[in-house]
C-alpha cells in the first residue's frame, strides 16, 4: 500500500531533546499544578509523573480528574521562549519540501505551541496539511487508541498508508500493533529505545529527523520518498 501520509510528532521529534525546551515546559507544568491544585512542589511533581504514566500526557489526568481548562493549561505550560532553545533548521525545511506524501503534525500539545515551534525552526508552515492537536483528538492524548482512530478518520486513511515519526516508543506501540501504522523512532539522545517501551514498536530508528528522507528512500525507493 503506498504511503499517503507522514504523521510527525512535534516535541523532541522535529528538534533534538538536548535543546532543553521540554525541561522548561515540565517546570511550567509543575508550577501550573501547584497553582491550580494548591499543592506543594513535591506533590505537584508526583501528580505530573503519575498522570503522565497513566494518561500518556499530564493534562489527561488534570482534565479527567480535576476538570482543568485545556486552553488555560496549554497557554500556561507553553509560555516559554521557543526561539531561545530551537535553532532554525533549513535542512529540515528543504527535506519537508521534497517529501512527497502529505505531512501532518500529530501532537499532544496545542496548535499555538506547534506554530511557535515551526516558526522557531523556520519551517514553512505550508509543508504541513494540518496540525492535529490535543483538541482535534477529542482531548485523548497518544497513546490512547482514540487519538489514532480520530486522526485516521480525519485523514480518511488506513493505518498502512501512514508513517508515524515519534520520539516516544510508548506512542509508537499502539500505532503499529493496533492500527498497522509504520513507525519511525527518533532517538536523538540515544536513550529512547529503553525508556519508553518494547523496541519492536519501532520499525526503524533514526537519530535525527533529517535522516528521514534517506530512510524512506532506502525502504520505498525514490518514488515512495
Ligand atoms: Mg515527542
Amino acid at each position: 500500500m503506498p504511503i499517503r501520509f507522514i504523521l510527525f510528532d512535534l516535541d523532541e521529534t522535529l528538534y533534538p531533546a538536548s535543546n532543553g525546551l521540554m525541561n522548561l515546559v515540565r517546570d511550567r507544568i509543575i508550577e501550573y499544578i501547584m497553582l491550580r491544585l494548591g499543592v506543594s512542589r513535591r506533590e505537584a511533581e508526583e501528580y505530573r509523573l503519575r498522570y503522565f504514566m497513566e494518561y500518556g500526557a499530564t493534562l489527561g489526568g488534570l482534565y479527567h480528574e480535576h476538570g482543568v481548562d485545556v486552553r488555560d493549561y496549554m497557554e500556561f505550560v507553553h509560555d516559554v521562549p521557543h526561539s531561545d532553545h530551537i535553532d532554525p533548521n533549513p535542512e529540515l525545511d528543504a527535506m519537508l519540501g521534497r517529501l512527497s506524501p502529505a505531512k501532518v503534525i500529530f501532537t499532544n500539545a496545542d496548535r499555538s505551541h506547534a506554530q511557535r515551534v515551526l516558526s522557531a525552526l523556520r519551517v514553512t508552515p505550508g509543508h504541513f496539511n494540518c496540525i492535529f492537536d490535543y483538541e482535534a483528538a477529542g482531548c485523548c492524548p497518544k497513546p490512547e487508541l482514540e487519538a489514532y482512530r480520530r486522526i485516521l478518520d480525519y485523514l480518511d486513511a488506513e493505518g498502512a498508508e501512514c508513517i508515524l515519526v515519534e520520539d516516544n516508543l510508548r506512542n509508537l506501540a499502539p500505532a503499529k500493533r493496533v492500527f498497522g501504522i509504520h513507525t519511525v523512532l527518533v532517538d536523538s539522545d540515544g536513550t529512547r529505545r529503553i525508556r519508553g517501551g518494547p523496541e519492536y514498536a519501532a520499525d526503524w530508528v533514526i537519530r535525527d529527523i533529517r535522516e528521514l528522507e534517506g530512510l524512506l528512500e532506502q525502504v520505498y525507493g525514490r518514488a515512495g520518498r
